[in-house]
């Protein structure tokens, strides 16, 4: 286990481009005043173009905020060309820090076929701009598509080995999995450090969505419990949902995680509430 001071990221989305940037420069300026780790910025899987959306966020946040930034880049829809492209898009505006990702199947839309897994992405980033820091994805309970958690972890040894020096893992409400799965990734050799991904629940549509995406993650009883008693109580439901993070937050630091990653939802009011009720676990921020 890490005995370094964890750090504390935010994740972001670029909007719709047809709703408009707005809400989530106003959201970077406020999330700013908590002098996060970094922040990451994700990519759409098949819809909008990257730059435009991707690439344009990343530069705002890394240049006009000087906030360190993580693009995404979700590869199985994207030619080596379209990579390439993008590669050198971030690289002009100085973002040298990629999560490179397989991206989820689409039902119906045929995939390209550069990129079948996320080490493929990997080793053609190394290869066409080693300068950059690879970040990978990873999953406590297991990816869905996987048959189980051991060939999983397998692959993910690869991944690492490909050249990721860091994890950011999907979200999840029980710790104790995270721990079992930090424990597995050290017996297979996976020696980078792993940023917990922590996702506060606010609202009943959230907790529906999550519900309905995520049927490979543990919902502890405690946590069942709050979605059950304040599905009608808005108000107690986000103060519930905030505090249950929070709890997820103060366990992982006190067991050495190496990072919290807040999954913001572009909400910087939850960043702040978050970082005020954890400030000083993270003693450098
Ligand atoms: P991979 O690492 O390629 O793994 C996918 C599956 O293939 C796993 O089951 C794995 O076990 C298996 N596998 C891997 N290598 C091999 C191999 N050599 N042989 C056989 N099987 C193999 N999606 C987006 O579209 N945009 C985003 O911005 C985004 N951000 C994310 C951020 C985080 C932190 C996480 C955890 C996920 C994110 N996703 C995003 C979702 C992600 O794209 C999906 O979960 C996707 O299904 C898997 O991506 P991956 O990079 O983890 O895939």
């Amino acid at each position: 286990m890490s005995q370094q001071t964890p750090s504390l990221s935010f994740e972001v989305f670029p909007p719709n481009p047809a709703v408009g940037n707005e809400k989530i420069l106003q959201a970077l300026e406020s999330m700013q005043t908590l002098a996060p780790h970094f922040i990451s910025v994700t990519a759409s899987n098949n819809k909008y173009n990257i730059k435009e959306t991707t690439v344009a966020l990343a530069d705002h946040i890394q240049n006009d905020l000087a906030i360190p930034t993580i693009a995404h880049l979700p590869a199985i829809y994207l030619t080596k060309e379209k990579v390439a492209e993008t590669i050198v898009a971030l690289d002009e505006v100085g973002v040298k820090r990629i999560l490179a990702l397989r991206g989820d199947m689409i039902p119906d839309v045929e995939p390209q076929k550069d990129f079948r897994y996320a080490t493929d992405l990997i080793a053609f980033i190394k290869d066409q701009a080693p300068h950059f820091e690879i970040v990978g994805a990873c999953y406590p309970e297991g990816h869905p598509d996987s048959p189980n958690q051991i060939l999983d972890i397998q692959h993910l040894k690869k991944k690492v080995d490909a050249g990721c020096s860091s994890l950011v893992t999907q979200l999840f409400f029980d710790n104790e999995r995270f721990y079992d799965f930090q424990d597995k990734c050290t017996l297979a050799g996976i020696d980078v450090p792993i940023h917990a991904g922590i996702m506060p629940i606010l609202n009943r549509n959230q907790a529906l969505r999550l519900l309905k995406t995520c049927e490979n993650i543990h919902l502890p009883r405690k946590f069942k419990a709050i979605l059950d008693k304040y599905e009608h109580d808005p108000e107690s439901l986000r103060a519930a949902g905030l505090a249950y993070a929070v709890d997820q937050i103060v366990d992982l630091v006190t067991q050495d995680v190496a990072g919290i990653h807040l999954y913001t939802m572009n909400n910087a009011e939850v960043a702040h509430q978050v970082h005020q009720a954890t400030k000083p676990l993270f003693k450098h921020q």
